[in-house]
């Protein structure tokens, strides 16, 4: 199994550790710990996770995977800069993707940040992974379908994150990756095995994750999730697909 969207730098190791006893993997995400107040600021965030994160997650275990990015709400004063320093720190061999981005607000300063960020992907052709909110989710998730649709990527290696039974519905018809997270306030265990029932034809295209963070989180949210599938009879190939199969696959992530 694998979680696809974590933030193991505001987890304690004994997290880490419980992670590393059920899951084949993680995937950490670039996020919004601090205010973005100098571009320094952002490098110090996404260089913790290259570095001490790895290591606490070496020394318990734990098979961690990295995206890097600007999240929408920790956007530093020298963008530019910060799209720069991304092209260097995805040649760390940890680094899977570009994530998470995304809009919260849809500001023009997040769409600017958001468009450079997916172009940036595409000349990369790596996958990304996109934030939508909690406030507005359709209106905005709707937005950032827009944009993408406007960019006419090829890249479509895309995953759109914290879906509910409504946006999933547009993420499938764009043909993106719908990314389910089951998390005290977004989805409960019962509601991602509802949406994965309704969706199963298009199981290639669900992802499972906790979003372990500062936020009230169940860090054993996907191993969960699957347990309530086997009891809802959800076939075994979809369970395989949705909790580990599709995650390897689209990251490109090296499983032992
Ligand atoms: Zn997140």
């Amino acid at each position: 199994m694998i979680d696809t969207h974590i933030h193991s730098d505001t987890r304690g190791l004994e997290d880490l550790e419980l992670m590393a006893m059920c899951l084949d993997g993680v995937i950490t995400l670039a996020h919004d710990p601090y205010e973005m107040k100098s571009l320094e600021v952002w490098e110090s965030h996404v260089e913790k996770l290259l570095k001490s994160e790895v290591d606490r997650a070496n020394k318990v275990g734990l098979n961690l995977f990295i995206c890097v990015g600007v999240h929408p709400r920790a956007i530093p004063p020298d963008l530019d800069e910060a799209i720069l320093k991304i092209k260097e720190y995805i040649t760390h061999n940890k680094v899977v993707g570009i994530g998470e981005i995304g809009l919260e607000k849809a500001t023009k300063e997040e769409k600017n940040a958001f468009i450079k960020q997916l172009t940036l992907a595409e000349e990369l052709n790596l996958p990304v992974v996109i934030h939508t909110p909690r406030r507005n989710k359709e209106e905005i998730t709707k937005e950032i379908l827009e944009e993408i649709s406007t960019l006419n990527l090829k890249n479509k290696d895309i995953v759109i994150e914290h879906c509910n039974k409504q946006t999933t519905k547009m993420v499938i018809d764009e043909e993106l990756y719908v990314g389910l997270t089951v998390q005290p306030g977004k989805l409960t265990p019962q509601e991602a095995v509802e949406i994965i029932k309704e969706y199963k034809d298009f199981s290639n295209k669900i992802l499972l994750n906790s979003d372990s963070s500062s936020n009230a989180s169940d860090v054993l949210a996907v191993p969960r999730t699957v347990l309530k599938m086997k009891l809802s009879n959800i076939d075994r190939e979809v369970i395989y697909k949705v909790s580990h199969k599709n995650a390897v696959d689209l990251f490109g992530l090296t499983i032992f």
